[in-house]
């Protein structure tokens, strides 16, 4: 696993167990403080206005384009952990050819943003709070998963109660209605075909948030790209990227698709894809044009190279020229 990804994965972790403990938790024993973890999410941040919240997620955004839907987003993590389960389950040759390039549904993903924001803006805010992933992944929590915990735990309860054990009591399942298990149990339903169709397919397609933030991230200064010179258009990378926005024959990724997952780094054996800076007014970096050496551990290797550089300059001017002269970077650029 390559160190961004790692960094991504451990943060996912921390983000979804405290919210799925949160909305998992009938004997109201976490404590409050956690509440503050908990806002940081798009939507209830809009709807109540918090700034601090929402400039923090904007700079997120054009640091680091759709970070927010890997790391934070319950509800695009609870995809990844399904796409995991279905991995496990699937051959392995089959799971070698998962992924594909697709193109993007541009008209249904704009057309629900504009609705959803259209709809709000005229005081009818429904839409937003059910196509709010926070929202959503919190109703499937607490009435599918709260529920079958309250279960097993009543029937723990029993058979310890039996024996003479009275630490773990039996607790009513009185907080559920009919029709919110029937609506989560049908967006869940949706949202596992959907992932089974095209991984993270919901996301790119009726997802208002990531749609808003796709618009964002073409803006965004760190972005994974393809190094057009060393590209052989192999696929290799198209079919372990769960958003289906690498198109390998052009040598380019739909950025506004690009959830920042960093799964396809290490999949081009020819060093093709990095994560790189890039700067926001270079027309030909951003649209794509051969790589330029603005990758983040270039930029590293160019500070710590000033002392390199140094070494190198003596060594010449007393004559000498060493093997990494030849092979450095730093004075090819
Ligand atoms: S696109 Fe929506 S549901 Fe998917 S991860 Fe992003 S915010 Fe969450
Ligand atoms: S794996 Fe590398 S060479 Fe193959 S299509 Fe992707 S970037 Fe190009
Ligand atoms: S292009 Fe790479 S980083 Fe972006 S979604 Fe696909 S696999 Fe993840």
């Amino acid at each position: 696993m390559n160190k961004l990804k790692y960094i991504r994965v451990s943060i996912a972790s921390v983000f979804f167990v405290v919210i799925g403990l949160f909305f998992l938790d009938f004997l109201d024993i976490l404590p409050l403080q956690l509440h503050s973890i908990l806002h940081i999410q798009w939507i209830p941040a809009l709807l109540y206005g918090n700034v601090l919240i929402i400039l923090f997620l904007l700079l997120l955004s054009l640091l680091f384009g759709r970070i927010f839907c890997s790391t934070v987003c319950p509800l695009g993590i609870f995809q990844d952990i399904l796409i995991r389960v279905e991995n496990l389950l699937l051959k392995k040759k089959k799971r070698k050819l998962r992924y594909k390039y697709r193109n993007p549904s541009n008209i249904l993903r704009y057309s629900i943003l504009l609705v959803t924001l259209a709809t709000y803006v005229f005081g009818f805010s429904a839409l937003l709070v059910w196509l709010d992933p926070y929202s959503n992944f919190g109703r499937i929590v607490s009435n599918i998963f709260r529920p079958a915990v309250i279960w097993i735990n009543n029937l723990l309860a029993g058979t310890m109660n039996a024996v003479g054990v009275y630490s773990v009591f039996e607790v009513p399942i009185n907080t559920v209605s009919l029709l919110g298990v029937v609506a989560s149990a049908l967006f869940l339903a949706l949202l596992v075909i959907m992932t089974v169709y095209g991984g993270r397919l919901y996301c790119n397609t009726i997802c208002p948030v990531g749609t808003g933030l796709g618009l964002l991230s073409r803006f965004s200064l760190f972005k994974v790209r393809i190094d057009k010179s060393v590209c052989t258009s192999c696929g290799l990378c198209a079919m372990v990227c769960k958003s289906e926005c690498i198109d390998s024959k052009v040598k380019e990724i739909d950025e506004s698709r690009c959830i920042s997952c960093y799964n396809c780094l290490d999949s081009c054996k020819k060093g093709g894809l990095q994560f790189q800076y890039v700067p926001l007014f270079s027309k030909s970096e951003r649209s794509g044009s051969p790589a330029p050496a603005y990758t983040i551990s270039r930029s590293l290797w160019s500070i710590s190279g000033i002392a390199k550089a140094t070494t190198c300059s003596r060594s010449t001017s007393a004559g000498l020229l060493t093997r990494c002269w030849r092979r450095c970077h730093i004075w090819k650029r």
